[in-house]
């Protein structure tokens, strides 16, 4: 349960003065539903004005105050702008302008030989000076534009930022007054602000001691929630599996392991034979082999009497796994069924009689495995491809699902810098598949400039033409965007033109069958070339697939370009992967391109990835998109989140000490254990609260 104390901020936005049905929807776009968002709504940036008593003293492009008299509107027929003329002290005359419906205001605002101070950035038009849709006109009478540095938030469209600077001071005006749940050795050591100045500060102007302690907070959050379902964790009575060797034994692979392998199969076995329950991600990049690791460890649960699961993200990797592990299990007899959402009456009853039954020992499929219809004799290990896919309380929701709690290995191949994996998998225990299985050859990467489209297609019909295959992917930032699903689609006519029907498309507004038939036909090498949003980024494995174009290549992360890439190169044949950019590079772009020619190592473009971004944040715009974090940004991150977990854990270590964590309802004692508990609510964190409550 909440503690009452948080209630002012978790308050609807609606209960604000002056917030009626027409603000709901930008302010739900901008997900300000309640005080607590509005508060955290914190300035992209400031401008800072500069109050002039004549138009002479002002710049062109500068931010001024100035006291204006209005003597002349002007309105224009058709759809020109509404002009006001207007007079400063000195006599010199500007043009304050208006587009479409603003000029409304206009009228009111601005009677004609009534003084008003005007704030906003003077602009050259033709040869008089204008301010266009000025940001404040208010009467000379009042104090209201003192304030020469304005916070300037990102706004949604029917919001302006006279108006949520509005809601802000109503929000803060309400902020209760909490207790603090920062070390006083640390604030005092940083020299931080409290929470509720700090949040002040921050919407007053450009303070890195009030943006770093609101970061921390939010880090700390975070932090002590991981740490909450670890210890959580420890608590949770699972079963110790060891097995035998005898399936093992009678695997026949075709290679040696790498060392990365055998060592994370050391790792899992270790945790396996523990009795309380694994907790363990496996990061390794695309094609380091994690599949091989995944069947060790279902291996030794069937040996020790229990049954294993694997989830996968998609039908079509499910029925990847499916026929790969059998093909490898053929040999041990170990029974393997898949279960996806399609398989539906006999077959479907034949697996559930299997599972309950304990004849089969190995099941795969997506979601479908997890319902609750599904019942398991003995489930001993959850193995969870794709990870990243799944939250955080998705991956407890699963962790109930036996009577005993299941091991769970998870596997990614996004390669994470170590900073994000503690933010993101705190709670786990990590084994990283740093070394790829010999002989893979280079994949030969090129930057080429989209405007040599002819040698592009020239190099594709080449790699067809050699039987081998194609994907082309198009960016598409945001699902809804139409404008780039049209250009998505240009691109997919245009090839096909030239591919005939060779060419098939998958996109995120397709049906998930649509879009599977796509890719199953491309995977079954029906069709040659398939053109893609990233829908393919956590794809199937197509080792006759030799080319890989990517079009706008700067607009996607590091990361996701070099998962991309993965795609290509899972053959015997040589592999390109092809980075079509536009024109106007930024450095930083130009420089992660040339990263991508250089390196294939996932984890050091992850890193690379990361400092690229990270550096240039000025005032924290946010560019942690793909991160846990809202107030937190990159550079915060690296900076803050370890002094934060190794914070959260000498407050679990010391309720651990007292006995705590094992008695209901007093995971975190004292009164800093009261503050930690309500900063968990405040940041929504607070699934490390129940798990320990609800045992
Ligand atoms: P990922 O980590 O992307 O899931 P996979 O498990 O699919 O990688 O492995 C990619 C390919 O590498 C597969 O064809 C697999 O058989 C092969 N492979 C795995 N381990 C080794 C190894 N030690 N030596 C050679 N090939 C390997
Ligand atoms: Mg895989």
């Amino acid at each position: 349960m909440r503690p009452d104390i948080l209630n002012p901020l978790f308050t609807p936005t609606e209960t604000l003065e002056g917030v009626g049905p027409k603000l709901a929807k930008p302010l739900n776009r901008l997900g300000l539903g309640r005080l607590r968002d509005v508060a955290y709504h914190l300035p992209e940036r400031f401008v800072t004005r500069r109050a002039v008593a004549s138009l002479d003293d002002a710049a062109i492009g500068e931010q001024v105050v100035i006291a204006l008299v209005p003597i002349e509107h002007q309105a224009s027929r058709g759809r020109g702008p509404y002009r006001v003329l207007a007079q400063d002290d000195a006599g010199n005359i500007c043009a304050l302008t208006y587009f479409g419906r603003a000029s409304y205001s206009a009228k009111k605002l601005l009677p004609v030989g009534e003084k008003r101070w005007v704030a906003g950035r003077i602009d050259q038009y033709g040869q008089m000076l204008q301010i266009v849709h000025p940001d404040h006109v208010v009467e000379t009478g009042g104090d209201t534009l003192r304030r020469l540095c304005e916070p300037v938030y990102r706004l949604a469209e029917g919001l302006t930022q006279p108006k949520l600077a509005n809601l802000v001071a109503q929000a803060l005006e309400k902020l209760p007054d909490l207790p603090e749940w920062i070390a006083p050795s640390l604030l005092d050591r940083m020299q931080w602000p409290d929470w509720a100045d700090a949040l002040e500060l921050a919407h007053q102007g450009v303070n890195a001691a009030a943006r770093d302690r609101l970061a921390y907070d939010e880090l700390l959050a975070n932090a002590l929630a991981l740490a909450l379902v670890r210890a959580d964790n420890r608590q949770k009575k699972g079963r110790s599996l060891t097995g035998d060797g005898r399936l093992r034994d009678r695997l026949s692979l075709p290679f040696p392991l790498t060392g990365a392998q055998t060592r994370s199969i050391a790792e899992i076995e270790a945790d396996l034979a523990q009795e309380s329950p694994m907790l363990r991600l496996l990061q390794g990049d695309v094609g380091a082999g994690k599949t091989v690791v995944a069947l060790a460890a279902m291996l030794v649960t069937v040996e020790a009497g229990a049954q294993a699961a694997l989830l996968a993200p998609t039908e079509i990797l499910a029925r990847q796994h499916f026929e790969t592990l059998r093909r490898m299990t053929a040999p041990t007899g170990v029974q393997i069924a898949l279960l996806t959402g399609r398989d539906k009456g006999r077959a479907r009853e034949g697996t559930l009689l299997g599972l309950m039954d304990g004849s089969i020992d190995i099941v795969i499929g997506t979601h479908a495995i997890f319902q609750d219809s599904v019942n398991y004799r003995d489930l001993g290990l959850v193995v969870i491809d794709e990870q990243h896919r799944f939250g955080v309380s998705q991956r407890l929701a699963l962790a109930g699902k036996g009577r005993r709690t299941p091991h769970t290995l998870a596997m990614t191949a996004t390669p994470i810098p170590r900073t994000l994996t503690l933010a993101q998998y705190g709670e786990m225990d990590v084994s990283r598949l740093d070394e790829m299985p010999p002989g893979r050859q280079a994949i030969d990467t090129r930057v080429i400039a989209l405007d040599r489209m002819d040698d592009v297609i020239a190099a594709a019909r080449r790699h067809l033409a050699g039987g081998q295959q194609a994907y082309w992917v198009c960016p598409m930032v945001h699902d809804d965007d139409t404008n780039e699903l049209a250009a998505a689609e240009a691109r997919y006519a245009a090839l096909r033109e030239i591919f005939g029907a060779d060419v098939v498309m998958v996109h995120g507004q397709l049906k998930s069958e649509e879009k599977d038939a796509a890719m199953e036909r491309f995977a079954a090498g029906g069709a040659k070339l398939l053109v893609a949003t990233t829908v393919i980024e956590v794809g199937v494995d197509v080792p006759s697939a030799t080319l890989m174009v990517i079009e706008q290549a700067e607009r996607f992360g590091l990361a996701q370009l070099h998962q991309l890439r993965g795609r290509v190169g899972r053959g015997a044949e040589k592999s390109t992967c092809l980075l079509l950019r536009g024109e106007m590079l930024s450095e930083t772009a130009r420089d992660r391109l040339a990263l991508m020619r250089e390196t294939q190592d996932g984890f050091l473009l992850a890193e690379e990835d990361l400092r690229l971004r990270g550096g240039g944040e000025l005032l924290g715009t946010r560019q942690s998109g793909d991160t846990p974090f809202n107030v937190a940004t990159l550079e915060q991150i690296q900076r803050l989140l370890p002094v934060a977990h190794d914070d959260a854990r000498m407050l679990l270590d010391r309720a651990e000490a007292e006995g705590a964590t094992g008695k209901k309802g007093a995971a975190l004692p004292g009164e800093r254990g009261e503050a930690a508990r309500i900063l968990l609510y405040l940041f929504e964190r607070d699934f490390g609260v129940r798990t320990l409550r609800g045992g």
